[in-house]
């Protein structure tokens, strides 16, 4: 490496992900990546065409403040959230970024539970904020909150980070876990991810007012379909998101990102109607697994994670067959598809025991 270089990144790599392209005759079913299998309508991509043509210069700087997306926003979240509570991030990776540097960088340490979200730890590397790691009970992934207060004990943790439900995993935090978020100091970060809250339908937001240490986030990435578009936002008390104001890139947020999000959340009864199938599909799917004698838990997102004897093989036997899923966490997370996509998966994974007896 260039000597130029911080050291530490050595440790690092690029984020990449495997581009598998589409073979003829083969329809490739991209279940990895835990984004909805329906992409947006046509009538709402014309829509987004026409606005950004007639409504948008495009030599001049956007409006930076994004005020009407947070006044739409606030409106959708509830709970009386008001705009000065909300901050957008290019997805909300960015936005974890500038958490750690709000909260964490040259102050301490973050603190995750296993297997969870990856880009915590990574994103934590590439600021050299040291990464704090407890185990998950291997039963129902819960965390272990012993280890978890030792290690607040034992280490200068500035943050900790929670997903509710987990990734890959699928569960929502439990009781104990949320008493014990509750129970942290002041001086503590506590983020809690709510990427998947559109399938959970279970939020902290309510307990929001009492906890000036609290962050939510949330993503358009999923449920909204708007991945390719990289929009998330943040929402705490006025003066968290305040600190997150002070050292956001200027304009981060490109206008057609902006646009297609203020779309999205007017036209999200359209947007969200599959969720009940997404929903119930997922629990189908379950059912079926453990029909085949796979160790699968059940999940409150629009996913399943499982275990079999050779996740790799089994990974590689659907990937030539054309269906994608993802090998993470020691272990295998299936997002839910349309119905044709998740029955072609559940063959797939049938054929492939078939082979292995
Ligand atoms: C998918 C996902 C996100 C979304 O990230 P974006 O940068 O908004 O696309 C955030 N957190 C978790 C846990 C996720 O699974």
């Amino acid at each position: 490496m260039l000597p130029l270089i911080r050291p530490d990144l050595s440790e690092l790599s690029a984020y990449h992900v495997d581009a598998v392209a589409e073979t003829e005759g083969i329809t490739l079913d991209k279940l990895d990546a835990n984004e909805v299998a329906l992409d947006l309508p046509d009538w709402l991509k014309v829509k987004l065409g026409a606005i950004a043509q007639s409504q948008i210069a495009a030599n001049r700087y956007p409006d930076g403040e994004y005020s009407h997306l947070k006044q739409l926003l606030a409106d959708y979240v509830g709970y009386g959230v008001t705009p000065e509570q909300i901050s957008l991030g290019n997805g909300s990776d960015e936005l974890i970024r500038s958490l750690l540097i709000v909260s964490c960088l040259n102050r301490g340490s973050i603190l995750v539970a296993e297997p969870t979200f990856s880009m915590y730890g990574i994103l934590a590397k590439s600021l050299s904020i040291p990464v704090v790691k407890v185990p998950r009970s291997t039963l129902d992934f819960s965390i272990d909150l012993e280890a978890a207060s030792q290690a607040l004990k034992e280490h200068q943790i500035a943050a900790v980070f929670f997903v509710h439900p987990n990734s890959p995993t699928g569960n929502l935090m439990t009781e104990p876990e949320l008493a014990w978020a509750r129970s942290l100091p002041e001086n503590v970060l506590v983020v809690i991810d709510e990427a998947y809250f559109e399938f959970s339908q279970v939020s902290v937001i309510a307990e929001l007012a009492q906890h000036p240490n609290w962050v939510i986030l949330r993503t358009f990435s999923k449920a909204f379909r708007l991945a390719a578009y990289r929009v998330g936002y943040a929402i705490a008390q006025a003066d968290l998101i305040l600190a997150l104001e002070k050292i956001r890139l200027p304009y981060n947020l490109p206008i057609i990102s902006y646009l297609a999000a203020e779309l999205a959340i007017s036209h999200r009864e359209e947007l969200l109607a599959n969720i009940p199938e997404i929903r119930s599909e997922r629990d189908r799917l379950y059912s079926e697994l453990q029909n085949l004698g796979i160790q699968v838990w059940r999940s409150d997102a629009n996913f399943l994670y499982a275990r079999t004897k050779d996740d790799t093989a089994l990974m590689n036997a659907l990937k030539t067959q054309g269906t994608l899923i993802r090998q993470t966490g020691s272990g295998l997370r299936l997002t839910i598809g349309t119905p044709d996509q998740n029955q072609r998966m559940l063959e797939r994974i049938k054929l492939q025991l078939i082979t292995d007896n």
